[in-house]
This record gives structure tokens, sequence and C-alpha cells, in this order.
């Protein structure tokens, strides 16, 4: 049985890299955390879904229990943890204008692919 190869074409859609990549600043626009801004620590292309620096903050009530190798036993008591957010929620803070923005996709002169602001057309990714 080959369950790994079952759980990519999961529900029949592909699933696409996201326009919001790790380490990038965004922007949040909805939901109690908006207006905050801070790192993508993790993203979930898979679920549409990013982990960001400082936002989304949720307190795990952690009961002590006997560790083991699945679950490592590491604190208990009240943990702030960092819950996953839907990308919509989010938007890339360009890092030359300092604006949250769109994302275009263009190439550079020599052919590489790199996401460019919408708004002051300058690339977001070092050539
Ligand atoms: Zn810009």
């Amino acid at each position: 049985m080959s369950t790994a190869t079952a759980k990519k074409k999961q529900s029949g859609r592909a699933v696409r890299p996201l326009k919001i990549r790790k380490d990038d600043l965004v922007e949040v626009i909805a939901g109690k955390d908006r207006g905050k801004r801070g790192k993508v620590i993790r993203t979930i292309p898979r679920e549409n879904r990013v982990v960001v620096d400082g936002v989304n903050q949720v307190i795990r009530h952690q009961k002590p229990r006997p560790a083991s190798r699945a679950t490592p036993q590491t604190q208990t008591g009240r943990i702030v943890k960092l819950a996953p957010l839907h990308v919509s929620k989010v938007m890339l803070v360009c890092p030359r204008c300092n604006q949250r923005t769109r994302i275009a996709i263009s190439f550079t002169p020599d052919g590489k692919r790199v996401r460019t602001c919408k708004k002051c057309k300058e690339y977001i990714d070092s050539v």
C-alpha cells in the first residue's frame, strides 16, 4: 500500500506554491490581529496557511503527561503558541516601498523568475 502517493492528490486539486514565503514580512489585513506586521516563520502550501511571528497567538493549557517519543515533554501549563492563518488574511510588505502589496511574477533579463511589487515594480526577491 502506498499511502504517501495517495496523499499528494488529495481531493484532486493541485497544491500551488504560495506567493508568500518563509522570512517574508507580512501585514495582517483581517481578524483580531489586523494591522500587525510580522515575519513568516512557516508556510503550509497544502492548506494555504502561514505562521506569522507574533500573530494569531493562542494559549494552550498543556497538562502534564508522561513524555513519549512521539510527544516529548517540553512544557506544561499555559503555553503561548502561534496558530497558522490563511494566506488571504495577510499581504506581503514590499521591502522596497514598505507598503503592503500584491505580487506579480516577472523575469529578469537573464530569465530568472522573481516576484515583483505591483506598486513600485521593484523586485522583491534578490536577483
Ligand atoms: Zn514596492
